[in-house]
């Protein structure tokens, strides 16, 4: 019953992915509602998430429920802020997004800032894989309108959904002045994150996005954009035609690194290691990790730490200072989420050049 509601939504989710075009980036656009002339054009691009879902009464568990239209007139007052159209490009809980379904997403939002009327674009999308997908957008977005990715911790049938208040935030942010220059932002529970640096760090509560010691850009409060900061840094890549298959394997104590093998083996074009502290494997791993490189597959070290970057501090066997000599390639503070994202990406732009995918991590 679950595999068959699951290609249920896979299937659902395709068929509005492909919907308009055959193309996976083309979507499917609701009528804008009554325009005033004086407001600007926001278009919200609804892809599911607890934000669009709600308790089914027979099983008490949340299902997708709502549409991109349904989302939007659940939220008083957003017709005073801005004229919003809506284009539905899926309705999966975002466990299911692929980096493929993000790079359709790219196509349709940027797509959308094409019409020189749009001031920008509110994504609505579940929370648990949003610190990727966002940052995968802001990578490969052509265009430097506002985006803004936005959901909710709380489903649409809680006694108190977070849902509507996050998306009139998002929209007003996109409408203000102050909030340019931000890239793709994590906007939720009225704080405002850069896509790059924010990670999802509460499980259920409905303050859990956040930038560490990045800090956030800004706070919403009042219906006005408080800035705080400037983000820090962008990085722009091409979609490519097919994406590479990149693989997270984590380091732990006693890792024998089999599993760094069995992706090599598997047909991996690059490979994410989880270290530990600033960028340390034990010598199995630092071994299969060598493996990978006899094999021609690139190797980005991250770490499980929380705050900081992984250095080239150690020189004993897989110590960090040791990994970078041996032309592994240091992951600077990127999760290995958000790191495998961009080593998808770089892999086709580099082609083979280590010293240039190198470099995209250094930025
Ligand atoms: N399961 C949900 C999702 O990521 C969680 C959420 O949206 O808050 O789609």
């Amino acid at each position: 019953m679950k595999i068959l509601k699951v290609s249920l939504i896979t299937l659902s989710c395709l068929l509005l992915a492909v919907g308009g075009g055959g193309d996976l980036g083309a979507a499917e656009a609701s009528k804008p509602a009554v325009s005033d002339p004086d407001l600007p054009t926001v278009v919200v691009v609804s892809t599911g998430g607890t934000i669009a879902e709600k308790r089914d009464p027979k099983t008490g568990g949340a299902v997708p429920a709502l549409s991109g239209a349904d989302l939007v007139d659940a939220v008083p007052g957003l017709g005073k802020v801005a004229n919003v159209k809506v284009v539905s490009y899926s309705n999966i809980d975002s466990s299911h997004m692929t980096p493929e379904l993000w790079a359709g997403l790219t196509k349709a939002v940027d797509k959308a800032l094409e019409d020189p009327k749009v001031k920008g674009v509110v994504v609505t999308h579940g929370t648990d894989t949003m610190a990727e997908g966002s940052y995968f957008l802001d990578l490969t977005l052509k265009s430097d309108k506002p985006v803004v990715f936005v959901g909710a911790m709380r489903d649409a049938s809680d006694p108190s959904p977070d849902g509507p208040a996050n998306i009139l935030n998002a929209v007003t942010q996109v409408c203000s002045d102050e909030a340019k220059d931000w890239g793709v932002t994590v906007t939720l529970n009225q704080y405002i994150n850069s896509a790059r640096d924010v990670r999802k760090t509460q499980t259920s509560n409905v303050q859990t996005f956040m930038s560490g010691e990045k800090g956030y850009l800004g706070y919403m409060s009042l219906g006005k954009v408080r800035r705080f900061n400037d983000r820090l840094r962008r990085i722009r890549l091409p979609l490519p035609k097919k994406l590479p298959k990149v693989d997270v394997v984590s380091d732990y104590a006693g890792s024998d690194g089999s599993l760094v093998r069995y992706a090599v083996d598997s047909g991996a074009d690059g490979l994410i290691v989880e270290a530990v502290g600033a960028g340390n494997v034990n010598a199995n791993m630092f071994k299969a990790i060598e493996y990978a490189m006899s094999k021609g597959v690139p190797v980005v070290i991250t770490t499980r730490v929380y705050y900081g970057r992984v250095l080239p501090v150690y020189g004993d066997m897989g110590g960090g200072e040791m990994m970078k000599k041996a032309g592994i390639i240091l992951g600077g503070d990127l999760p290995s989420y958000k790191a495998r994202l961009l080593l998808m990406l770089a892999i086709p732009e580099a082609r083979g050049d280590i010293e240039k995918l190198a470099g995209y991590f250094e930025k």
